[in-house]
C-alpha cells in the first residue's frame, strides 16, 4: 500500500457556529470561505460522499476508517441528520470495514438527550473547553458576550457519568501561557480519567504570539508546557493522559503512528465541507484566504484525486517537505516542522520551521531528560504509552 490514502474523513456537517469564540480559525481569521458554504451539509451531499469514501476503502483495500463530524459546531446539524447519517453509513460500510465514529462540540447543546442518542449511534464526542471559568471566558464568549462556561461545564458532567465511557472523547484545550498549568491540570481532573489535547494557538510567522511568548523574546509555550509536564509526570497522574506529551514521547522512543502535529509519518486525512468540496486541513484557515481550497468535490472527483493538492500531498511526505533548517536538526523525528499552519510566511509560504520552534526545542529536550535518566524510566514509558495513538482529534 503506497501513502496516498485517506483514513480519517472529518465532515463538516455545520458550517457555522453557535458560540463567538475570538480566535476560531473558522471564522475569525485569514479564510472567509464560510460565508460562501451551506449553514448544514445537505443529507444528499453525506450520502454522495459516503459513496465516495465507499469506493476509496475498496480501492485501497482499508480494513478500518474514522469518520469524524465536525463543524463550526456538529450538533447544529440537528439529531435527524446524525441518525439519517449513521444508520446509512453503518449500511453501507460496515460489513467490510470496521467504522469508528468521532465528533469535536463546544458542548453548549449537549444534554443528556444528546448524550443518549449519540451514545445509542456510538459516536465518540470530545468537547472544546479552556479550563475553568476565568480561562475560558477570555476567548469562549458567545454572540452575546456572555460566558458559554455554564453549559459546557454541565455537558462535561453528563459525559463524566459511567454510562457514557464509551463516548467520552476527551477534551481540546488551547493553551493560555500566562495561566497556572497546574491549577488548570487539578481543575480537568475533578472530571475523572480522560485526555487532553492542550493546543498551541494558531500563530505563524505573519500573525506571530504576543511579543512576551513569540520566539525572538523566549519560549514561553515550551515553558509552560514543560512546568505542566514535571507536575503531571511527578504526580503520577496518569490518568490524564496528554496527547501532546504521549505524542512526542512516542515519536522519540521510536515510533511512527501518524500524529497530526509531530513527526514525519504521513497524516491520512481528507475533509469535506457542507457542499462537498474537499479541503485541506481546517486549521490552515488561520493562514491565508482560500487557503484549504482544492476546487475539487465529491460530485466529480474521488478522494484520490485530491493528492495533485501541495497542501494534502505534503502531508503524506513530511520530511521532504520540511525547509533546510528542519531537515537538518537534531529532533526532526519527534518534532517534524511543527504543526503545518504555524510554519506560515507570507513570503515563504509553508518552507519555514514553526513559529514555536524554539518553545519545541526547549519542550522536547526537556522531555529527553526523562527519557534518558535511567532504563527504568524508559522501559515504563514504553509501556505507558504503547504503539497506539491517544485517539484525540487535534483538528
Ligand atoms: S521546527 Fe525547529 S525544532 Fe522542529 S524540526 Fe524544525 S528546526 Fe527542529
Amino acid at each position: 500500500m503506497n501513502d496516498l490514502f485517506v483514513q480519517t474523513f472529518l465532515l463538516k456537517v455545520a458550517a457555522r457556529c453557535n458560540i463567538d469564540c475570538d480566535y476560531c480559525y473558522e471564522y475569525k481569521l485569514a479564510d472567509q470561505s464560510w460565508r460562501s458554504k451551506p449553514s448544514r451539509m445537505p443529507i444528499q451531499v453525506l450520502f454522495k460522499t459516503i459513496k465516495r469514501i465507499k469506493e476509496h476503502i475498496l480501492s485501497h483495500e482499508l480494513k478500518g476508517i474514522s469518520i469524524i463530524f465536525h463543524g463550526g459546531e456538529p450538533l447544529l446539524a440537528g439529531k435527524d441528520f446524525f441518525e439519517q447519517a449513521v444508520t446509512h453509513i453503518n449500511g453501507e460500510l460496515s460489513s467490510f470495514c470496521e467504522v469508528k465514529f468521532g465528533m469535536q462540540s463546544n458542548g453548549v447543546l449537549l444534554d443528556a438527550e444528546w448524550a443518549n442518542l449519540l451514545l445509542r449511534l456510538k459516536v465518540g464526542i470530545g468537547i472544546s473547553i479552556d479550563g475553568y471559568k476565568q480561562l475560558n471566558d477570555e476567548h469562549r464568549l458567545d454572540y452575546r458576550g456572555n460566558s458559554t462556561f455554564p453549559r459546557v461545564e454541565a455537558a462535561m458532567k453528563i459525559l463524566s457519568q459511567p454510562q457514557y465511557s464509551e463516548i467520552r472523547g476527551g477534551f481540546l484545550t488551547v493553551i493560555q501561557p500566562e495561566s497556572n498549568p497546574i491549577k488548570l491540570l487539578e481543575w480537568f481532573r475533578k472530571f475523572g480519567k480522560t485526555q487532553i489535547d492542550f493546543l498551541l494557538p494558531h500563530y505563524n510567522h505573519q500573525r506571530k504570539p504576543p511579543s512576551a511568548y513569540d520566539a525572538v523574546h523566549g519560549y514561553g509555550y515550551g515553558l509552560w508546557l514543560a512546568q505542566l509536564f514535571d507536575y503531571w509526570w511527578n504526580n503520577d497522574i496518569h490518568e490524564i493522559k496528554i496527547r501532546i506529551f504521549e505524542d512526542l514521547m512516542h515519536l522519540m522512543i521510536g515510533g511512527r503512528y501518524a500524529v497530526e502535529s509531530f513527526g514525519l509519518s504521513p497524516v491520512h486525512l481528507a475533509v469535506i465541507q457542507t457542499d462537498g468540496e474537499y479541503e485541506a486541513v481546517d486549521s490552515l484557515k488561520s493562514t491565508y484566504d482560500g487557503a484549504v481550497s482544492t476546487s475539487k468535490n465529491i460530485s466529480d472527483h474521488s478522494f484520490d484525486d485530491i493528492f495533485s493538492e501541495y497542501l494534502i500531498l505534503s502531508r503524506t511526505a513530511k520530511f521532504e517537505n520540511l525547509p533546510e533548517k528542519c531537515r537538518e536538526c537534531r529532533l526532526v523525528k519527534a518534532c517534524g516542522g511543527g504543526y503545518i499552519p504555524h510554519r506560515y510566511h507570507p513570503v515563504f509560504g509553508f518552507n519555514m520551521p514553526t513559529i514555536y520552534c524554539q518553545d519545541l526545542i526547549f519542550l522536547i529536550k526537556h522531555i529527553e531528560k526523562y527519557l534518558l535518566l535511567d532504563e527504568k524510566i524508559r522501559t515504563q514509558l514504553v509501556e505507558h504509552i504503547g504503539s497506539t495513538p491517544t485517539g484525540i482529534s487535534s483538528v
